[in-house]
């Protein structure tokens, strides 16, 4: 057994005492403060469990945890203080107690901000789309079932309702964070899932708490609530108390695979919820919100509407886009060829192309490997596309041979466009590896007034050609190509 494990299984034995402790007095009938002992036990043993993991593991940003202990505080605080009314008897809302609650939730949802955006490169908008939809969700559930029985009941005075309200509100927050936390990028394991754990008792554990008080049950049910609240602040000292915390907050470098089918499970869910608590109200025949409900499916559906729009987008930009040098791939490249061919035959004006390859690369592979070859070509790449004229199009066409369209362009222009290409990238030595290198490429040129891609790319690769054979690093124009379908 790991050393580092210790501590956090010994809290989880106190844990697992204190919960079954809180039941079987709660059962037992004891008096009130015997029966809440083992509860404020856990409740103030969790700032310190959150305290000693820091301490002990010295994850590399303390803030975020450090802001966790706080909150914890203000919730032990809050607990004595809400024990010392039920025993005192008669309050008016807000109490301190839930002043002291509200400070806790405010300081938790900064905590696990703080997690999210240290996690996340960016602001990892998809992910942010998705948390919203769930909320909306849940906040539909969350009006329908709690929020306004509280605010119909006309017994209860406005202090009171204002109060009990801010709860399920305070929790929608947490469960906004939550499911951007899981759903965001990070480390997986069992800090992640500790964390999580804990934030979805106590979002449960509250949300049972909310319709009991409507509904309100015994003594035996309260004990469990408290169990499970005990539970929940067990698992976020136990995740505190894991070596874990020490990678939890790292930076991702990947971005997890979108629309995962637990992404597409969790949003199917949440979107199907709106319909089916319409549908439950309806058998039940109890009066259907319609309004409501359907302004929630209809701003659900347009936000899943924009995340396929923009998946949708991102599949069309890696298709065009090549992932080594940021520049068109060959796809793109010979689509716009068409197209360009095309119009030009019909406006009657000159298209060019050229294609660049660049010399003894492999050389650069066998001498310094791999990854210092990839580096020349991504340095390749950028010098061509910062030298190339503005409309024109720089694809990756294959290996380490590039091509560039340009429109409306005359055999004059295009050689004087392949010696600027050539010189930009033969001027200074390329860093590649810590090597500096000196780099040329040699380059094909042709242009054409006909529609006919196949023929001007045959022109410009013969052209590449004599190019090499005449020494390399250099630009060899072809004579005006013929179009094999004259
Ligand atoms: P030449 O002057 O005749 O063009 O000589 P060369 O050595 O450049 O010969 P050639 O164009 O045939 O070289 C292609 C080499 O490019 C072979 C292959 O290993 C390398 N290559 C192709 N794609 C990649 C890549 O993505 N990364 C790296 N590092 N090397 C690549
Ligand atoms: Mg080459
Ligand atoms: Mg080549």
């Amino acid at each position: 057994m790991r050393r580092d494990l210790w501590a956090g299984l010994a809290w989880l034995g106190v844990l697992t005492i204190c919960v079954a402790l809180r039941v079987g007095l709660g059962a037992a009938d004891s008096s009130y403060l015997v029966t809440v002992a083992p509860y404020m036990l856990v409740s103030a043993g969790t700032p310190v469990a959150v305290l000693i993991g820091t301490m002990r593991h010295r994850p590399p940003h303390r803030s975020g945890w450090f802001l966790l202990a706080a909150a914890q505080v203000f919730y032990a605080i809050a607990d004595g203080m809400t024990v010392r009314d039920s025993w005192l008897g008669d309050f008016l809302e807000p109490t301190p107690a839930d002043l002291m609650y509200f400070a806790y939730y405010l300081l938790l949802s900064a905590a696990v901000l703080m997690f999210i955006r240290r996690r996340t490169p960016g602001w990892d908008m998809p992910s942010a789309v998705d948390a919203l939809v769930v909320a909306i969700s849940a906040g539909l559930l969350s009006w329908i079932y709690v929020l306004q029985p509280l605010t119909a009941d006309s017994e209860l005075p406005l202090n009171a309702k204002l109060t009990q309200s801010a709860y399920p509100v305070l929790d929608l927050m947490v469960l906004i964070l939550a499911v951007r936390l899981v759903m965001g990028t990070g480390t997986r394991g069992p800090v992640l899932y500790l964390v999580l754990g804990s934030l979805t008792t106590m979002l449960a554990v509250d949300a049972a708490y909310a319709v009991e008080g409507i509904a309100d049950g015994g003594a035996v049910f309260e004990a469990y609530l408290d169990a499970m609240w005990m539970i929940s602040l067990g698992l976020l000292g136990a995740a505190a108390l894991h070596p874990g915390i020490r990678r939890f907050d790292q930076r991702s470098e990947t971005a997890l695979p979108d629309a995962s089918p637990a992404r597409l499970g969790v949003l199917a869910v949440a979107v199907l919820m709106a319909p089916g608590v319409q549908f439950i109200e309806w058998l039940r025949g109890d009066p259907v919100s319609v309004p409501l409900i359907s302004a929630a499916c209809a701003i659900m559906f347009l936000l899943v509407l924009a995340r396929m729009y923009g998946l949708v987008a991102a599949q069309r930009r890696a298709a065009v886009t090549d992932s080594l040098t940021g520049l068109h791939t060959r796809r793109h490249f010979t689509q716009a060829l068409a197209v360009e061919c095309r119009r030009a035959a019909r406006a009657g004006h000159g298209v060019g192309l050229l294609v660049i390859d660049v010399d003894h690369f492999k050389k650069v592979n066998d001498g310094y490997g791999h990854p210092a070859g990839d580096q020349v070509l991504r340095e390749v790449a950028r010098r061509l596309a910062t030298a190339s004229r503005a409309g024109g199009v720089v694809a990756r066409y294959g290996g380490e041979e590039f091509v560039v369209l340009a429109p409306h362009t005359g055999p004059g222009d295009l050689h004087a466009l392949a010696e600027r290409l050539r010189t930009e990238v033969a001027g200074l030595p390329v860093d590649a590896g810590g090597h500096l290198l000196s780099v040329t490429v040699s380059v094909g040129a042709a242009t054409t007034t006909h529609p006919d891609p196949e023929s001007l790319m045959h022109a410009a690769d013969e052209a590449l050609y004599a190019a090499k054979a005449a020494g390399r690093n250099r630009c060899v124009l072809a004579a005006s190509p013929q179009p094999a379908t004259t």
